[in-house]
């Protein structure tokens, strides 16, 4: 079985920076690393942090459109790696995984697909790349974040050990972490705030339900933070799950937003700022000689001026709790309860990578998802979503690589 390997990280932001990090602090696993990106300087500023905090010697850095198959191509062919970790925006999926079929190249993302000109997610973009991946021999690991990832993780690891049927499930997915910001986003802020401001949808009784934005609220008790209030959410994971675990009856995911948050929102979205379709602006030019009829997208423009959510870290004090809470029979053929979870502190996640916690709990189950294909235990030909594969490995990864996980059973979900 083949234990050593060299992996691509693509991207330099919030996530890849954990994801680098974790990597190099596991060198018996990963014997090279190459961090690429469109702007080289970071990479290299990346590779030299890494290097500094971990003793890991010569990680490559090198620069890369992603959104260019051609220039993807050249990248992997001259690099070979095992695996390519994409980390950069889910607007690249699609080139990635294009690119990795030309260059017999494993695949592992955090983000389904999703067109730039659409704020809309779903796999059949990426289902559709099946066929290529197994008759090339290749394995493409979809969703490695937290959720998606771990929350699906979590949910095969309670189909293994503990439910003959799971019947209800509800991803919770809480930060009440305060970064001392009026307004930031977690995560690069056009990608959330597409997803936050789109319908929500969830799965009752074989078919899918659709919700005015933020329509569905109720308070949710997080273990050490205690009652906050969660929306429900169109969430990509619950697309493959309910198709993986068929007898679930309804699959909901709910996410916190504090008033403050949600009342910026709400006046980004009235004044026009969350739109995604090109509007024509006269700028001024630099050199002072005239001006010149530009288009931009106003998400886009938005993004430039809000904080970029890496340097969240320094200040960010609380803490996120994400997990799974589930309804079903259990192996003994009555009704239990079972709730999974992790507790993410933003300041011990700042204080090993320099970044908060929402990019360390992305980052660190990237890496193990990348750990997972080198180590032999997730090697399957094919384009397939985490729960597809054995639990149990990542589960024991989960608590050694700094994301522990904790387990009540039979008590009331308040769902
Ligand atoms: P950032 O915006 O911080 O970083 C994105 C990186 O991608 C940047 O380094 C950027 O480069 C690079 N990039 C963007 N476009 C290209 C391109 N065309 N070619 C090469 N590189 C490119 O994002 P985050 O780190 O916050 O998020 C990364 C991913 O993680 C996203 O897909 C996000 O959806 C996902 N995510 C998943 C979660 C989960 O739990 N599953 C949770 C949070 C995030 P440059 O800086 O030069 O522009």
């Amino acid at each position: 079985m083949k234990t050593m390997g060299k992996v691509l990280i693509i991207g330099a932001g919030g996530v890849a920076t954990v994801a680098a990090h974790k990597v190099a602090q596991n060198p018996d696993v990963f014997s090279e690393i190459m961090i690429a990106s469109r702007t080289k300087a970071k990479c290299d500023r990346l590779a030299a942090a890494v290097e500094k905090a971990t003793g890991y010697k010569g990680i490559r850095t090198a620069r890369v459109d992603a959104d260019n198959v051609p220039e993807l191509v050249e990248l992997l062919s001259a690099y070979k790696p095992d695996i390519v970790v994409n980390l950069a925006l889910p607007y690249q999926d699609l080139t990635i995984m294009e690119a990795c079929l030309q260059t017999g190249c494993n695949y592992l993302d955090t983000a389904n697909y999703e067109p730039k000109d659409e704020a809309h997610f779903e796999y059949s973009w990426q289902w559709a790349y099946r066929e290529r991946f197994e008759q090339a021999g290749l394995t493409a690991i979809l969703g490695c974040g937290f959720d998606p990832g771990v929350t699906s993780i979590y949910t095969a690891y309670a189909a293994k050990h503990h439910f003959s049927e799971i019947q209800y499930l509800d991803i919770v997915d809480c930060n009440a972490g305060d970064h001392h910001k009026a307004f930031a986003t977690n995560f690069n802020p056009e990608i959330n705030i597409r997803e936050i401001t789109q319908k929500g949808l969830y799965w009752e009784d074989g078919r899918w339900v659709e919700t005015e934005p933020l329509e569905i609220h109720k308070d949710l008790t997080y273990p050490e933070i205690g009652p906050r209030d969660s929306y429900l959410l169109h969430h990509e994971e619950i697309e493959s799950l309910v198709i993986n675990y068929p007898t679930i009856r309804r699959a909901r995911f709910w996410m916190t937003f504090g008033q403050q948050y949600l009342k910026h929102l709400e006046v980004i979205q009235n004044i026009g700022m969350s739109r995604i379709d090109e509007i024509e602006y006269e700028a001024p030019l630099a050199d002072g000689t005239g001006t010149a009829k530009v288009k931009i997208v106003p998400l886009q423009f938005l993004k430039a001026v809000l904080p970029n959510p890496q340097d969240l870290g320094e200040n960010y004090e609380g803490q996120t709790s994400i997990g799974c809470r589930i309804r079903g029979i259990g192996k003994d053929g009555k009704e239990h309860t079972y709730y999974v979870y992790n507790n993410c502190s933003h300041r011990a996640a700042y204080e090993e990578t320099g970044m908060q916690g929402v990019s360390y709990t992305t980052g660190v189950p990237a890496m193990i998802g990348a750990m997972m294909f080198l180590t032999g235990k997730w090697v399957k030909p094919g384009v397939h979503n985490v729960e597809e594969f054995d639990p149990d490995p990542f589960m024991e990864q989960l608590n050694k690589q700094g994301l522990p996980w904790h387990e009540l059973h039979d008590i009331d979900l308040e769902l």
